[in-house]
């Protein structure tokens, strides 16, 4: 029997000038989004990050509120990589996020002070294709990312936000989920991955805290994975995205 031939991917619009990058943990984006935000960014459009948690409970042998610091400091610097300077962290804790109203606004205000075009997260679908389950806190995370996106574009939706002075935003033309095992679309990441590769070696603390059953080697892991979607795309690497039209 023949395995079905996976569909071709379609190329990723790139008439957009701002994008938000909203995941749950430092290091979600470096498993592959992060090689498609250094082309971005090398094409001249801005890119911010916003992280939920910062991953203060992913290191087993490091207590949280010493791996806090830690892994913020990888993460900005893997930001920097690819040419985004400003991450900005939420303080939701990690492992145990919750999908709700406090989230929700709390993105919600993060989309109207950015007021990008472009919304892109991580796979928030149950698993990542075939049996390996997601993790409850992209879950959530995408679940309110999407949400936060119609919510922000809403003045009667958290109406303190306008107290705050967060006027609403409206101008979200799509979520961009990184990874989905329903992906539809990529980007060419050939030229860019090799930064891509950088930015996820940054988060040292973290590669190491994963131990012998972690990764051996973030080039080799990313190669697989740009293979497979670049296959996909007709280029050599590329990274996989579904689209969510929100506009
Ligand atoms: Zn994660």
């Amino acid at each position: 029997m023949t395995e079905p031939r996976p569909q071709p991917y379609e190329a990723l619009p790139e008439d957009w000038d701002r994008a938000l990058a909203i995941v749950a943990h430092p290091d979600d984006l470096e498993y592959g989004a992060a090689a498609a935000v250094a082309r971005w960014t090398r094409q001249g459009k801005h890119v911010t990050y916003c992280m939920v948690t910062s991953g203060e409970a992913g290191i087993d042998a490091i207590e949280p509120d010493k791996c806090r610091p830690l892994r913020e400091a990888e993460q900005i610097e893997s930001a920097r990589i690819v040419g985004v300077d400003t991450v900005e962290f939420l303080g939701h804790p990690d492992g145990v996020i919750e999908y709700g109203l406090p989230l929700r606004r709390d993105l919600s205000r993060v989309v109207r002070r950015h007021r990008p075009d472009i919304v892109i997260t991580g796979n928030f679908r149950d698993t990542w294709g075939g049996i390996a389950l997601n993790q409850a806190d992209h879950i959530a995370t995408g679940r309110a990312v999407v949400d936060a996106v119609r919510d922000a574009g809403n003045r009667w939706v958290f109406p303190e936000l306008i107290d705050e002075g967060h006027q609403p935003w409206g101008g979200v033309r799509a979520v961009w989920a990184a990874g989905s095992p329903d992906a539809g679309h990529a980007v060419d990441t050939t030229e860019d991955f090799d930064l891509g590769v950088r930015s996820l070696e940054a988060h040292g603390a973290y590669l190491a805290g994963l131990g012998p059953n972690g990764m051996a080697d973030p080039r080799e892991f990313l190669e697989g994975m740009g293979r497979m979607a670049g296959t996909r795309l007709g280029t050599r690497f590329a990274v996989s995205f579904e689209v969510y039209p929100m506009g």
